[in-house]
């Protein structure tokens, strides 16, 4: 996207100018659907059966839809299925077929070209899955996955092969297993409840399954890791929140990469969720011509916190079969990570990480700012690309000399 004009905005620089504009909050709309009932609209049951999952209906409703997309979503259903909810699916601009929404939960051909290095279990859980549904990758934690379903599908989905059941996956999550499994294990401090995603779970269901987690001794701390906040802010009910409540110490991941995902319905929903008590971060994937953007990246995460959110990671795109057209480069996104750190408040600041192809776990990538570290100094490089000493003894006895700049300021 360009700048706009700077005279069109009384002088303010373009980039700001942009900035703000992207930070503003506007209702997702009804779009086709402006003569349904508000109590179905605002119904979550309602927005899961009026999905968008056909390549005719995207066709109807789209009149922009493209060769590629047409044929992406005709084959989805193999790979990964399509699904839209009316909700996220007005987020679109019909007219713009590089729209950052479009871009995310509309298929493409290209998903169907695969390279030899990409994996269709990137993150290697399934080699490290004591028991089905299950991933016991690092020491004290354990990612739970509770089902297969997604209110809507992410065409950079790390899961792909298992959400949706297009692969004939055939996952069947045995929580008597899993939760035997976790009560085996006292080093487990962290349930994490992924999938598809846990807030597709009847409120009962779900009730019982934090339930049985916390009544699990050395189960210290909850999380939930969920994108029905940006897909079907319906889903938050007060209800949801009441019961979520009983749990604390009880986290709550949500996932968003683009400003726009980030509505009056949204910024309600996560409202309710912050009011309950949950504290509420944000994972976004980086993702081409969707937030590889400086502008898109800083007004996301200052929305964000403005949505009572912790941005927590950005993650390199897995090499996920079929995403190359989606994912950006690592290049991108360390400029983009200079370009947060220190230019906005740092709990604005994500952590930009790699999840190490084949079941590395996750690796932080930051932009150097040690620039040596010997047993005198470590020399450092500020947001503004200005170096500076460090004194530090060999033995860790402190230095009387107080840190000083060592050169003429310099842009990095
Ligand atoms: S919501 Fe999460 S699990 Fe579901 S398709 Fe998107 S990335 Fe995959």
């Amino acid at each position: 996207m360009k700048d706009d004009n700077s005279q069109a905005n009384g002088g303010e620089p373009p980039s700001n100018h942009r900035l703000q504009s992207l930070k503003e909050f506007h209702s997702a709309g009804r779009g086709f659907w402006r003569d349904v009932p508000d109590a179905d609209w605002n119904n979550w049951h309602w927005q899961l059966k009026n999905r968008i999952t056909t390549p005719e209906q995207l066709q109807r409703l789209m009149p922009t839809l493209t060769p590629e997309e047409f044929a992406g979503a005709k084959l989805a259903n193999h790979k990964l299925a399509l699904a839209i909810t009316p909700y996220f699916f007005n987020l679109i601009d019909l007219m713009d077929e590089h729209c950052p929404i479009r871009q995310q939960v509309i298929p493409r051909i290209e998903e169907t070209h695969t390279a030899s290095w990409e994996m269709s279990d990137p993150c290697g859980e399934d080699s490290h899955s004591p028991v089905p549904g299950l991933v016991h990758r690092y020491p004290d934690r354990v990612l739970f996955l509770v089902t297969d379903r997604c209110a809507a599908y992410c065409r950079y989905c790390t899961r792909s092969r298992l959400v949706s059941n297009a692969t004939g996956y055939d996952f069947h999550p045995e929580f008597d297993k899993q939760i035997a499994y976790i009560a085996q294990h006292p080093e487990i401090r962290d349930v994490l409840l992924s999938g598809g995603d846990p807030l597709l779970l009847s409120d009962e269901k779900l009730e019982q399954l934090l339930g049985r987690l916390r009544a699990i001794k050395h189960v210290e701390f909850l999380r939930i890791g969920s994108r029905i906040p940006t897909f079907l802010p319906q889903r938050i009910t007060p209800e949801l929140c009441a019961m979520l409540k009983k749990f604390h110490p009880l986290f709550l991941s949500i996932h968003s990469n683009h400003p726009r995902e980030l509505t009056t319905e949204v910024r309600d929903a996560l409202g309710r969720l912050a009011d309950a008590g949950i504290p509420l971060g944000n994972q976004s994937v980086l993702l081409k011509h969707v937030n590889d953007d400086v502008t898109v990246m800083k007004a996301h995460v200052q929305k964000l916190l403005m949505c009572r959110v912790k941005p927590y990671y950005i993650y390199q795109c897995d090499l996920i079969s079929g995403s190359a057209h989606l994912r950006a480069s690592v290049r991108r996104g360390i400029e983009i990570m200079t370009q947060l750190r220190g230019h906005t408040t740092g709990y604005a600041v994500p952590q930009y990480v790699i999840d190490a192809p084949g079941g590395g776990g996750k690796v932080p990538i930051n932009p150097d700012y040690v620039l040596s570290h010997n047993p005198d100094r470590v020399v450092l490089r500020n947001y503004e690309g200005k170096i500076f000493e460090y004194p530090e003894a060999a033995d860790g006895t402190p230095l009387s000399s107080p840190p000083k700049e060592i050169e003429e300021p310099q842009m990095v």
